[in-house]
């Protein structure tokens, strides 16, 4: 049913002309029905907006669009001239191979007394095939229409955690003052996600309105006489992303099959590439869910950043002198907490001595707990805020607050718990982003960037969203002896198994306790294009799960690198 199913379409210039003039549409009748409508306050109007393909469109940073891409044909009906429903339900339920008893009962609305929309047409199926649509038409039944549908989302479904979901207006939604007013039943609305934020600006407004007389009960009070209302088609506006189209899709598929999150930025502006959240959703088929969480953006969701965190510590500690790159560290697998507890380090027989340089490429636990304690608690919270880390921010896109240190760090296991970034602190694949763009960019924080403009389409000028102003937070110096630590993560640290020496990369992987994986990292490493932030959840480790991930999109941005350099 048109309400239940949250279809955004478009009927043809085709159609509408066909429906003037097939169904006799009583313009004029209409309106010499207008003083018997009046008598029977019961009688009501019910309209179905024909032109949702006004909608404006979501765009990506090169003009691509990301909505409004196949029009395919679809079948609409009329239920009201249908002469025999069973019949016509039986014959396309052999074509379509859909239940026969579901479409006869949308066209007959048995059972369903109360619908308000239930002589409403409806579309029965979209996407049709060639054949499909002969067959049809070959059975030359009344109230059965081909028309051009255009679908909100693209096949692939990009983006689909940003761009969120629309949704029809109700009868309901009208009398409880949910909807906005200038809203009518059957207009589509933005639910959730760029959306919903800017629905003022995408609804497409005017153009051509079905209507039909009904009774109390839904019933059309002039047997088959609709009616089309043309009014002026106001253009809707379009809201410019910070997304690259293929970047997106490149890291969904690279995503494809797992349980997880992956933010791709540009390391100079700070504006988000590409931001992927698995597994996807489609809004077109509410269900089955492939599992409970589709809905959830894991890009904007916090966890325990794992060693991820360790990168901060290790820039604060040094910007701070708490420690040198020449810094002595020695660990002997375990770390002794003054009460008792033991904290191991990942490497069971300890790493013996290393330079603080080597520390953060081995991810050696003995040696950040240590960090953690001469830094302390006050200065490792005063950096987390003084980087921004405490607020979750993308510009054009409101988000609610997630990532913060909780911990009071008053006991030496607290603090031992946050070096490792194992908990007392929570962080969103972006905000991690955040954070290792700060060393990526030589020392700056920036805002992260989603909308990059907004049109509203009306003639006024299109509304800029700036990239935000970068903020020094630490020494470009403090930066680049970071960047040569997590330079030695792929060479001869943690993430030289993958064998991405090649890429020029630096980075840091991290597994939490909790068994979700983190790879984060930007390259080429001595020009930073891409800052990156993959979570793989229910993994075991960084190299392990996230590992295949990193190199597909390694890869593919590689590839567009050596593009560029080539065109040069
Ligand atoms: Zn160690």
């Amino acid at each position: 049913m048109i309400s239940s199913k949250r279809i955004s379409f478009v009927i043809t210039i085709f159609f509408i002309c066909a429906a003037a003039v097939i169904l006799r549409l009583g313009y004029l009748q209409l309106f010499q029905h207008n003083a018997m409508t009046e008598k029977a306050d019961s009688q009501q109007i019910k309209t179905m907006n024909l032109s949702q393909n006004s909608r404006g469109r979501i765009l990506d940073r090169n003009g691509a669009t990301i909505t409004n891409h196949e029009e395919t044909p679809s079948l609409m009906i009329f239920p009201s001239l249908v002469d025999d429903a069973d019949s016509t339900a039986s014959s396309l339920a052999d074509i379509l191979i859909m239940d026969q008893d579901s479409i006869y009962r949308k066209i007959e609305g048995f059972g369903d007394e109360e619908t308000m929309i239930r002589y409403l047409p409806f579309v029965a199926k979209s996407n049709l095939t060639t054949e499909e649509v002969s067959a049809i038409q070959s059975l030359n039944e009344p109230g059965l229409f081909i028309v051009g549908q255009v679908g909100r989302y693209q096949s692939g479904l990009p983006a689909i955690h940003l761009l969120g979901e629309l949704g029809t207006v109700t009868e309901n939604d009208l009398l409880s003052g949910k909807a906005e007013s200038g809203l009518h039943e059957g207009d589509l609305v933005g639910l959730s996600g760029i959306e919903r934020i800017y629905d003022s600006v995408l609804r497409g407004q005017g153009g051509e309105t079905l209507g039909v007389v009904v009774d109390d009960r839904n019933r059309p009070v002039y047997d088959d006489e609709y009616y089309v209302i043309s009014t002026e088609e106001v253009s809707s506006g379009s809201v410019t992303l910070t997304l690259d189209l293929e970047i997106q899709q490149a890291v969904e598929s690279a995503l494809d099959g797992m349980n997880g999150a992956a933010v791709i930025l540009d390391s100079q502006t700070g504006d988000v590439l590409a931001m992927a959240s698995s597994p996807k959703y489609d809004p077109n088929h509410v269900e089955p869910l492939i599992s409970d969480d589709a809905y959830i953006n894991k890009a904007l969701s916090a966890y325990p950043p794992a060693s991820l965190f360790k990168i901060f510590l290790s820039a604060i500690a040094l910007e701070n002198g708490i420690m040198q790159r020449e810094s002595i560290g020695y660990c002997d697998g375990v770390y002794h907490l003054e009460n008792g507890q033991e904290v191991h380090c990942w490497e069971e027989d300890g790493h013996g001595f290393m330079i603080f340089e080597e520390a953060l490429s081995l991810s050696c636990n003995p040696v950040f707990i240590n960090v953690g304690k001469k830094l302390g608690i006050d200065r490792i919270k005063d950096a987390f805020e003084t980087w921004g880390l405490d607020e979750d921010t993308l510009i054009g896109y409101p988000l609610e607050h997630r990532s913060e240190i909780q911990t009071a760090g008053t006991t030496e296991g607290d603090i031992a718990n946050l070096s490792l970034g194992e908990s007392g602190v929570t962080m969103t694949p972006l905000n991690l982003a955040k954070m290792i763009n700060v060393i990526a960019s030589g020392g700056f924080l920036m805002e992260p960037r989603l909308v990059m403009e907004v049109d509203p389409g009306d003639g006024e000028p299109p509304r800029s969203y700036a990239q935000s102003y970068p903020v020094r937070v630490i020494q470009s110096s403090t930066a680049a002896e970071v960047k040569v630590m997590m330079q030695k993560t792929f060479q001869t640290g943690t993430g030289k198994s993958l064998n991405l020496q090649s890429l020029d990369l630096a980075g840091k992987t991290g597994t939490s306790e909790t068994g979700n994986v983190w790879i984060g990292g930007f390259f080429p490493s001595e020009e930073p294009r891409y800052t990156i932030v993959i979570l793989v959840e229910d993994g075991s480790s960084g190299v392990g799960d996230g590992g295949p991930v990193l190199k597909k999109i390694c890869a593919y941005l590689n590839s567009l690198i050596v593009e560029s350099n080539d065109s040069l």
